[in-house]
């Protein structure tokens, strides 16, 4: 049997079981892996807590991001043995995910691991990471290049997508001002490599005017709501933000000013579908910049009895980076 999180439908929210199941249990698809590693990310917490409508069917097994071992491929992509990541394709929220000690898959949802990664630190990038590269691709393909007079911004920052934009745009030689609700997260965050602090709340009412200084040089967001309108009237001429996330809210309400005195743009990130080319170069690239002690300084690993406790803590913005799920502890 393996074990796994169950998450049921009830009244007010979901109930959320340890449970051991029999494999046969798992979809039939052709890609059968034994899990290692999960992650926590906030749509995990979503998901445990019954948010966003996001899942259709119960009972559900969570866990977008999962790293593991190929015990069968039937479409004969990946040979047993082989370690694959998968993230995204709405693993974890259509379908089962990595919340459980085996997983079966479209071979098309993975990618095999890049072999300078551990399976661990994998999961400590996780969709996090991923989307923290997929943004920082984004804003290189608008011409936002490392500059000595203007720092890129990075909201959210003690969080899983912004620790990692941090690490990652500082070692791309960017100054990183990193914003950030706890203050007392700030020499977490300099060791990250921000250069400058900045208190969530110089950001998280909107703009007075429809243009402001311009600060940024460009931003990763992953707060969205009115703190996206801010930073937008507060971004130089030509820069561009990465819209990552909701954290503060999904709704902004903005001028068009910045678009058309600026020439400013917002660029749509989505992890969950980006295209398999995209994924594997920015895989490589994460492979290649990040740290490996610093990612361990931004991770904390638990087990599957840990995540009900830790849905609650990520939604209300209480995790500091990464969380691994280890699903094969002790
Ligand atoms: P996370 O670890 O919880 O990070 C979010 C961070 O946002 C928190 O750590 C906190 O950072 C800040 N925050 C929390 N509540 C806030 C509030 N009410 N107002 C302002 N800031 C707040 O979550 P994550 O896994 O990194 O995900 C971050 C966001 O990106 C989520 O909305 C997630 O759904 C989204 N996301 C999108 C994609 C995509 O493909 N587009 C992929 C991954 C994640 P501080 O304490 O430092 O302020």
């Amino acid at each position: 049997s393996i074990r796994a999180l169950v998450v049921r439908e009830a009244q007010d929210q979901p109930s959320i079981t340890i449970e051991e199941l029999d494999p046969a249990t798992l979809a039939e698809r052709p890609l059968k892996v034994r899990v290692a590693y999960s992650t926590l990310n906030y749509k995990d917490g979503m998901v445990m807590r019954g948010l966003g409508r996001l899942v259709r069917s119960y009972p559900h097994i969570p866990g977008v991001d999962l790293v593991g071992e190929v015990i069968e491929d039937a479409s004969m992509t990946f040979q047993p043995g082989e370690w694959i990541i998968a993230t995204g394709y709405r693993i974890g929220e259509l379908y089962w995910g990595g919340y459980a000690q085996q997983a079966t898959l479209d071979p098309a949802w993975a990618v095999r691991l890049p072999p300078a990664l551990t399976p661990r630190h994998s999961m400590a990038i996780g969709t996090a990471g991923l989307s923290a590269m997929l943004a920082i691709m984004a804003l290189e393909h608008m011409g936002v290049q490392p500059v000595n007079d203007a720092p890129l911004l990075v909201t959210g920052a003690a969080g899983g997508v912004g620790s990692i934009a941090v690490a990652i745009a500082s070692r791309l030689g960017y100054q990183v001002a990193g914003s950030t609700g706890r203050m007392s997260e700030s020499d977490y965050l300099t060791r990250l490599g921000a250069t400058t602090i900045v208190p969530r709340s110089d950001l998280e009412t909107g703009p007075e005017r429809p243009l402001e200084s311009e600060h940024w040089l460009g931003c990763i967001d992953s707060v969205g709501g009115p703190t996206l309108a801010r930073v937008l009237a507060q971004t130089r001429s030509r820069g561009a933000i990465a819209s990552v996330g909701l954290a503060g809210g999904a709704q902004f309400s903005a001028s068009v000013m910045p678009f058309l005195l600026r020439g400013v743009s917002i660029l749509g990130i989505d992890s969950v579908n980006a295209p398999q080319t995209t994924r594997t170069r920015a895989w490589e690239r994460l492979s290649e910049l990040l740290d490996r002690d610093l990612l361990d300084q931004l991770t904390t690993e638990i087990t599957l009895d840990d995540l009900p406790g830790y849905a609650d803590r990520i939604l209300s913005g209480q995790v500091r980076g990464r969380v691994v799920v280890n699903l094969h502890p002790g």
